[in-house]
């Protein structure tokens, strides 16, 4: 479960989160849309500490990893729960971001070997079975140079569902690809959808959201103006940039 409570966010005088909430609940889709620079990516860091926020409150799994104190002050849980909680949370970025060095397997056993302490062997097990889910087991010892976009973001996925994360942050993983292999990757996403992991998807896949998510949120200018359950917003998005964006998109 994610709870994001009036998040913000600024650059300088760039005021990019101006108040977000949103809520997941556990085993639950939340498909983020909306256009550049609207904040999408800044909210999803946000939550996995890979930016702070200026003030808000966000708790993973019902635990608080950041509350803003009486005095407006922001504070943070001291670092090792911080880094506790935040392991709770896989994250898949546009651009794969795969260890060019090393093998797809050694991707998959690297952090839960080095992090988490995981015996070799055990960290090998776990990667295998994570390579046939996501197809890729006759890919095990090739290096990424040699895979297509689409199998180096399922292999991106299978890396960070190595870590046992209970929840999967997706930042547009699908954007950076060749339409067709997108639809490789989006079924890899609805699997996992249909696992019930709970999932915090950026995407402009307006049929992905559509089917598998269950809220549809849309941000523009740093505000999520409308969530609803995705087959209310897609019949009506119940506000005036979310349906402009819409009638763009479809
Ligand atoms: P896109 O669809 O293009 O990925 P986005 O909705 O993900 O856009 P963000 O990347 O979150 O948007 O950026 C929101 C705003 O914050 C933009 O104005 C961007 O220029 C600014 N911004 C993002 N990261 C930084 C940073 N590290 N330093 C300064 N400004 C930043
Ligand atoms: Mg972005």
């Amino acid at each position: 479960m994610i709870e994001a409570q009036a998040l913000r966010k600024r650059y300088g005088a760039n005021e990019v989160l101006r108040g977000v909430s949103l809520t997941v609940r556990r085993g639950e889709v939340a498909a983020i849309i909306g256009p550049s620079g609207s904040g999408k990516s800044t909210f999803l860091r946000c939550l996995n500490h890979l930016e702070t926020i200026d003030s808000g409150a966000i708790a993973i799994e019902g635990e608080p990893l950041v509350a803003t104190d009486a005095a407006g002050r922001c504070v943070y849980v001291p670092d090792l729960q911080l880094r506790r909680i935040c392991a709770k949370t896989g994250m898949v970025f546009q651009h794969f971001n795969l260890f060019p060095h090393l093998t797809v397997l050694e991707n998959l056993i690297e952090a839960p070997m080095v992090v988490q302490g995981v015996p070799r062997a055990e960290a090998v097990a776990r990667a295998e079975a994570l390579l046939d889910k996501v197809g890729l087991a006759p890919k095990r010892d090739s290096y990424p140079a040699r895979l297509s976009g689409g199998q180096k973001q399922r292999v991106a996925i299978a890396r960070a569902l190595a870590m046992q994360p209970a929840i999967m942050l997706f930042d547009e993983p699908t954007s950076a690809l060749d339409p067709e292999l997108t639809g490789e990757v989006l079924r890899t996403m609805r699997e996992l959808a249909e696992e019930r992991m709970t999932m915090l998807v950026v995407t402009h896949e307006m049929g992905f959201a559509r089917e598998v998510a269950h809220t549809v949120a849309f941000m523009d200018q740093g505000e999520l103006v409308a969530a609803r359950p995705a087959r209310e917003f897609f019949a009506d998005p119940g506000h005036e940039r979310a349906r402009a964006f819409l009638n763009h998109m479809l």
